[in-house]
């Protein structure tokens, strides 16, 4: 199974939005930008909110149905491992083996000489296209960082292996991420993991490192954009060059995580992807929840009595709230207001507060953050919440639409 050249994965935890992400989709298509949407939802997601992956392609089928989609769809069990991609076999067609707890553990298993030979093949100096400083590779430092990234390597393909036996060979995509540790790759590490993971014999189609700077969840990207440029470029180069050089698929691509909201980055991502004609996964997810609070703090006061109960409750539990995203949120607690605040604040203010428009005053990345991790509180309101989402679904299903159309679709891939 092949996977398009531009894809993007739309997360929807409360399954009420199939319809108006995909809709963004068919909007981008009509504008001659085609991009595969692909429904994510992680194993720690269906956790928390109680579902099953059955509903994410009970969604995602029934949006392409009832909007005649034509174009290829995928639905991603994300971040699965060996304990938990059991229950998504049956329903998904896209799996991201997330190994990033391997990384840094002892390999059980040596595979190490077939990875040096096949790194020593390409030369100590090998001739990688466009990169911006020359790699040099060296036995010792090939085994160094064979060190650190072989258990998680070996971890990966013994999941691939086990999806493999159920679902048969070709008939899903296969990703790989390593994004969820504290320290990002380098360009020489992420060439050297993709030949372990050559050696392997993992069809890895799209690869999901840890770049340099901070992907917080639903805020801007954090970090020094000279620096991401010069690695994202380097990471492409890496890529093409392990596709023509370690026998993987032609259709390996980056997937950058997180990517919901990382606006002062899209132009450079977007410009060295047309450059060097490569593809390009963007992994959005969780923050069409914050469209749906924020809207529903905008539309009326049932929607709004709603939201100030779902703040006041995440300041409440936000240890527990923010303990499953540790590496992924950054809430300078000194920005929240106390729920007191929040409740005199207008429905408008509140969504203000919300929405991601840095050039709006009223916008707070801490308040943004905390609701972004705070879904599960909306979960256990079970039927007052989704009632709401029905009663203001033309409203919210805008604002849906929009925020993945607008800000997301057309900027990196128009
Ligand atoms: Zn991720």
């Amino acid at each position: 199974m092949k996977l398009e050249k531009y894809s993007m994965g739309i997360g929807d935890r409360f399954c009420h939005q199939g319809k108006a992400q995909l809709a963004a989709f068919v909007e981008a298509a009509k504008r001659g930008i085609h991009v595969t949407p692909v429904w994510n939802k992680s194993n720690r997601e269906h956790l928390i909110v109680h579902s099953e992956p059955a509903s994410t392609r009970a969604e995602a089928d029934d949006a392409v149905k009832s909007l005649g989609w034509k174009g290829a769809f995928r639905v991603d069990a994300d971040h699965i491992g060996i304990k938990t991609v059991d229950r998504f076999l049956p329903v998904s067609d896209f799996f991201t083996i997330d190994v990033a707890d391997f990384i840094g553990k002892p390999a059980t298993e040596y595979g190490l000489d077939d990875l040096v030979k096949l790194v020593a093949g390409i030369g100590s100096k090998p001739a990688i296209e466009e990169i911006s400083r020359p790699i040099e590779l060296s036995p010792e430092k090939i085994v160094a960082v064979a060190g650190k990234y072989l258990a998680a390597v070996k971890e990966a393909g013994r999941v691939y292996k086990h999806i493999e036996a159920s679902k048969g060979r070709n008939n899903f995509i296969t990703e790989v991420s390593m994004d969820e540790t504290d320290q990002p790759q380098t360009p020489e590490e992420l060439l050297i993991i993709l030949a372990a993971i050559a050696c392997e014999g993992i069809p890895v189609q799209t690869i999901a490192p840890k770049f340099t700077g901070r992907f917080n969840k639903g805020v801007d990207y954090q970090g020094n954009l000279a620096k991401f440029e010069t690695e994202f470029n380097d990471d492409l180069a890496v890529v093409a060059f392990a596709i023509r050089n370690f026998g993987l698929p032609d259709d390996l691509k980056l997937s950058v995580h997180s990517g919901s909201d990382k606006f002062s980055i899209y132009a450079p991502i977007h410009n060295a992807v047309r450059r060097r004609h490569a593809g390009l996964h963007l992994k959005t997810a969780g923050t069409t929840w914050l469209e749906e609070i924020a809207a529903l703090a905008a539309v009326g006061p049932d929607g709004l009595q709603f939201a100030r109960e779902i703040y006041a409750g995440a300041v409440e539990h936000f240890d527990e709230l923010c303990a499953p995203y540790s590496s992924v949120i950054d809430i300078q607690r000194s920005k929240l207001p106390s729920p007191g605040e929040v409740n005199i604040w207008s429905g408008d203010e509140l969504a203000a507060a919300i929405r991601h428009d840095s050039q709006n005053a009223a916008y707070n990345p801490a308040v943004r953050q905390l609701l972004h991790v705070g879904y599960k509180l909306a979960a256990q309101a079970g039927r007052r919440y989704t009632d709401l989402l029905e009663k203001h679904a033309e409203y919210i299903g805008k604002c849906v639409t929009t925020n993945i159309l607008d800000r997301h679709l057309l900027k990196i891939f128009g």
